[in-house]
């Protein structure tokens, strides 16, 4: 879909009035346009035209185009409107690259988004002093694309990509894929093809950084005049991860990964991935291996939580799906000594993985929200009365209370349950969305660091 040459007062249409719409809205003004917000709230305070998105398309007023807000369905009247009379439908992300100047990173996936675009911004900062990062992490494309940048490094979700028109980034990543969304794209091909939006595939110069594992999907689905650079464990890949001698070795360097803090083999994939996007945007190895051993993560993915005597609380509330709490654990030690607390809105996902995991030597496992329906039974029937079947986090802490601290050794306690299992770790890693008993992961992870630190008041 072709951008209008000049935004300068033509009317536009946000629909949406969430972060990213409202920072359209101020870049609309900023270029002389007059936006119109479009979104079921009024806004508390703003001058600007206000419509409700129950409004009849027919009664619209006369605009030029539409932005887009990621959470607004596809099937919204407006748009089917918009689509009946050829109204062009841009996303924030497209109006943002209208401006943007500068060379453009997008990173896209299932799962790893957000800690692969902050690791790849931090591993470019000594390269690209005035980078910014942002997308659907955090601070939104438009706020910051008229400024004079060098880079901007993007993580772009599946719903994002699916609205884009072609970006035509310098670099992209496509992480991984496991089932997600669904409700929206419906089946895994839609979901596929959406993230697949993020390469340049025509343009020779663009790079597309894949992990081996999707490779070949991506190679049989399109032709390719990009070069495509592939991440994992294979020697044939462009980054091969040598766990054992802890390096990351691609064309141009032997990156050194003993001191890289995430845990995990998706955390090295994660870096892996980093690290050819930022070789490919034109980073150099020395100024990438400094920064490796000084990215500590973000909150709520796999973080610890809190530790005392011995028992260790993690934080992984961003786990949203099977497939980021199987990532997390795969690593974790101690499985016998776990409690894993799961549950919230699951996604539309095959629980099998689920639980063929907890057949192993899993310590217990409280389950809580909507996981409840879904899984429970399922859960019982493979690890009887090690499952706690509960409402909320609350509940599952008052189960651990009830517990009995003893001392295991001289510095190490653990919790004793009452169904005999003693913990030295608990896991809450929800594997489901939050949005059945929170507004969204951040809620929910600090619902739970709070929970954590009353709990480890009370060991001495
Ligand atoms: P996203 O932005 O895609 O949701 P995050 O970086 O916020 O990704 O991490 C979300 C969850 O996915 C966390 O539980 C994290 O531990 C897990 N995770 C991170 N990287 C990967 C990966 N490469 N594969 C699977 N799970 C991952």
């Amino acid at each position: 879909m072709k951008f209008p040459e000049s935004l300068n007062g033509i009317k536009a249409l946000v629909l949406g009035g969430g972060i990213s719409g409202n920072s359209a809205v101020n870049l609309l003004l900023s270029t002389g346009a007059y936006p119109i917000l479009c979104d079921r709230n009024r806004p508390e305070s703003s001058s600007i035209e206000y419509l409700p998105d129950s409004t009849e398309p027919n009664a619209l007023p006369e605009i030029s185009l539409i932005v887009k807000s990621p959470g607004i369905l596809p099937s919204h009247p407006i748009l089917l409107y918009a689509l009946e009379k050829k109204i062009p439908v841009f996303s924030e992300i497209d109006l943002g690259r209208h401006f943007f100047q500068g060379k453009i990173l997008g990173i896209t996936g299932t799962d790893g988004k957000s800690t692969t675009t902050s690791l790849t911004a931090h591993l470019l900062r000594k390269d690209f002093s005035d980078l910014q990062e942002g997308g659907n992490l955090g601070i939104p494309f438009t706020s910051f694309c008229k400024n004079p940048i060098s880079l901007a490094v993007l993580e772009l979700s599946s719903y994002q990509l699916d609205d884009s028109s072609d970006l035509h980034l310098d670099v992209s990543v496509f992480l991984n894929l496991a089932p997600d969304h669904l409700e929206r794209h419906k089946t895994m091909e839609n979901y596929f093809l959406a993230k697949l939006k993020i390469a340049d595939f025509k343009n020779p110069n663009h790079s597309l950084i894949v992990s081996e594992k999707i490779k070949d999907r991506i190679l049989n689905s399109t032709q390719l005049r990009c070069k495509i650079l592939s991440f994992g464990r294979d020697s044939k890949s462009a980054a091969v991860v040598d766990e054992n001698a802890l390096q990351i070795r691609t064309a141009n360097f032997i990156y050194d990964i003993s001191e890289f803090y995430l845990p995990g083999s998706h955390n090295q994939d994660n870096l892996a991935a980093s690290i050819l996007a930022a070789e490919a945007i034109g980073g150099k190895p020395k100024s990438i291996q400094s920064q490796i051993p000084l990215f500590k993560g973000l909150p709520h993915r796999f973080q610890i939580a809190g530790e005392k005597n011995g028992i260790t609380f993690i934080n992984d509330s961003k786990s949203t799906n099977l497939h980021s709490m199987l990532a997390g654990m795969s690593t974790w030690k101690n499985l016998e000594q776990t409690c894993l607390i799961l549950g919230g809105r699951p996604k539309q996902e095959d629980p099998k993985p689920l639980y063929d995991f907890l057949i192993q030597k899993i310590g217990c496992v409280i389950l809580i929200g909507e996981g409840r329906p879904a899984w429970e039974e399922g859960i019982r029937s493979r690890i009887g009365d090690k499952l706690f079947a509960v409402e909320t986090l609350n509940d599952a802490f008052d189960i651990l209370k009830n517990g009995e601290l003893f001392s295991a050794s001289k510095e190490k306690q653990k919790v004793r349950l009452k169904n005999g299992a003693e913990l030295s770790s608990v896991v809450f890693s929800p594997a489901c969305a939050s949005f059945d008993q929170y507004k969204n992961f951040e809620e929910r992870g600090n619902h739970f660091l709070s929970l954590v630190e009353s709990f480890l008041k009370k060991i001495q």
